[in-house]
């Protein structure tokens, strides 16, 4: 190190603050253009300097990254609870009501290459067809219902339905039509040659298991939570865990109430499961959010402990 460079170290600090007089400056300046470790010397006493305006700027970027986060969490929140009761009213409002049987209710057609033509009336907007097959009659069974919803009562007129059953003429055929309320079904086509009741389409029971399931799920794990509630690693998933089932039942209850049974199970079951995942989301951004409303309050209150 040359005695120029003694020099220079002793003139930076005042450099560095700029306290020092123009032709000072200069001669730093020209010195600092040759000298590699005069300059690394002035880069180190510049760093100091630096985190002080960092250090609130840092802070800065996390509220404004919070807020942001925020924001967002109540923009997807209002979405999805949005989503969710719309799909909840789509739900109710295109449950099928399905007839009774009547002689206004279709009119059953042989053609000619032994099809089967089933015209239902016009306040017909839907219809479904079970079909099985008795190997010891040979016999093609047919069980068909009929149905409108609130929605197309409202909505403009879907036209005549019209449903074609093929035939090969080798079998046997039965249709029966299918009252979905309890009352036996009423043969429309073909002989019941078995003296037997034409028998009675049943609604499925399926949401009940799921339900029960559901409720299950929700004591096991409210009691989970309550075992380890000081352990805060388990209560945060189990928060999110214990939504789930809250999310069924309450999707159960909305959708279907407290009727489990169903004669369209798996269009029931799949506007629930679509419910319960909506639920699940908005209950999870909710909870988030709400925390985060109360969560100032709470720090306050432990530094006053
Ligand atoms: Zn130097």
């Amino acid at each position: 190190m040359s005695n120029r460079c003694n020099l220079i170290r002793d003139i930076l600090p005042l450099y560095v603050e700029g306290m020092v007089s123009t032709d000072t400056r200069e001669f730093v300046r020209e010195h600092l253009k040759h000298c590699e470790e005069c300059r690394a010397e002035l880069e180190h006493m510049q760093k100091p300097a630096d985190p002080i305006p960092d250090a609130d700027i840092v802070p800065l970027k996390r509220i404004k990254k919070e807020l942001f986060v925020k924001r967002l969490q109540t923009v997807f929140f209002t979405a999805i609870l949005a989503c969710a009761i719309v799909t909840v009213a789509f739900g109710i409002l295109t449950s099928p009501e399905f007839f009774p049987y009547s002689d206004h209710l279709f009119r059953v057609i042989d053609g000619a290459d032994g099809s089967i033509t089933i015209t239902f009336d016009h306040k017909v907007t839907g219809y479904s067809c079970v079909k099985e097959f008795d190997n010891e009659t040979q016999t093609e069974i047919y069980r068909i219902n009929a149905w409108t919803t609130t929605w197309d009562l409202y909505s403009s007129n879907r036209g005549k339905q019209n449903m074609i059953i093929p035939s090969d003429r080798e079998n046997k055929i039965q249709i029966f039509y299918a009252q979905n309320d309890g009352s036996e079904d009423v043969l429309i086509y073909g002989i019941n040659e078995n003296t037997e009741e034409n028998g009675v389409t049943l609604p499925r029971l399926i949401l009940m298991p799921y339900f029960l399931l559901a409720i299950a799920a929700l004591i096991i794990l409210a009691m989970m939570r309550f075992l380890l509630k000081n352990k805060s690693a388990f209560t945060i998933w189990l928060d999110r865990m214990l939504l789930f089932p809250i999310s069924y039942i309450a999707a159960q209850l909305c959708t279907k109430g407290i009727c489990f049974t169903t004669y369209s199970s798996q269009r029931d079951f799949c506007i629930l499961i679509l419910v319960t995942i909506l639920f699940y989301f908005a209950t999870l951004t909710g909870t988030s959010l709400y925390k985060a409303k109360i969560a100032p309050s709470q720090k306050k209150d432990e530094k006053k402990r």
